[in-house]
């Protein structure tokens, strides 16, 4: 379990920087689990009432994380609590954090067949699969491939996102950004659902049709977004138990 004294300063119940720190874990090990992580790429969590986040050790195996292991990061990138290195690409998850107040968790990843839209001339992602709305006001690509390891990239990259959800890295990989860990979970499933849609499209020959405007406020008018999020959360987390991949006494709340 963390350590209570070191962490105590978060304003935060110490069973809830626990149960956050075990959501990091969770979806990381999930998510390479599904093949939208693998050997590289980081979620983070941002500390309610701190300028901190919650991050994973630059080198730790994203399919066995731990959620003891998970660093208590400031946004002047200096580690409060643990003793090991962030990633190198932490500027992406403080900058998009501080620029954005709404947001409590950003996943950086190299999921393929993301980056393959940023290599195709004249042909961007758009909405095609109900659940894509929630990129509905665009999703920008950022236009420098390198790795963003100084402020002043991260900075730019979230310059490029903006008020959006989702962001393109060319020739690098994505970000997306959503209101907790679950939450980004759910969200990077539906955003590879949907490029997978675009890309069959694409690949048997045929115009793609994405979704109308009238199409997605008829789709708003009825989403839940919170019950969808709880019932794929309470899916995913149980077949991780049921597969041995997590623990089943982590506070998943499932
Ligand atoms: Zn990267």
């Amino acid at each position: 379990m963390l350590d209570v004294k070191t962490r105590a300063g978060t304003n935060l119940p110490q069973a809830d920087v626990t149960r956050l720190a075990a959501q990091v874990a969770a979806a990381t090990r999930l998510l390479n689990m599904l093949g939208i992580l693998d050997y590289s790429g980081h979620i983070s969590a941002r500390l309610p009432g701190r300028d901190a986040l919650l991050i994973q050790p630059n080198t730790d195996s994203r399919a066995e994380l731990l959620p003891e292991r998970i660093l208590t990061v400031s946004f002047d990138g200096e580690v409060l609590q643990g003793d090991d290195k962030p990633p190198s690409e932490l500027p992406i998850h403080i900058e998009i954090l501080k620029a954005r107040p709404d947001v409590q968790a950003v996943l950086h990843c190299h999921m393929r067949i993301a980056i393959a839209f940023t290599m195709m001339e004249g042909v961007t992602i758009k909405p095609m699969r109900a659940r894509s709305v929630r990129w509905e006001s665009g999703i920008p690509v950022h236009p420098d491939p390198s790795h963003i390891k100084l402020k002043e990239q991260g900075l730019a990259l979230a310059k490029t996102l903006g008020p959006h959800n989702a962001a393109l890295m060319r020739a690098h990989g994505m970000v997306l950004t959503a209101e907790s860990v679950p939450a980004l979970l759910i969200d990077a499933v539906h955003f590879e659902e949907n490029a997978t849609a675009l890309m069959q499209v694409l690949q048997a020959g045929a115009k793609p049709i994405a979704l109308t405007r009238a199409e997605m406020d008829q789709i708003n008018r009825h989403e839940r977004r919170e019950h969808h999020i709880g019932k794929l959360w309470k899916y995913y987390v149980r077949k991780g138990i049921s597969e041995g991949l997590l623990p089943r006494e982590w506070p998943l709340g499932v």
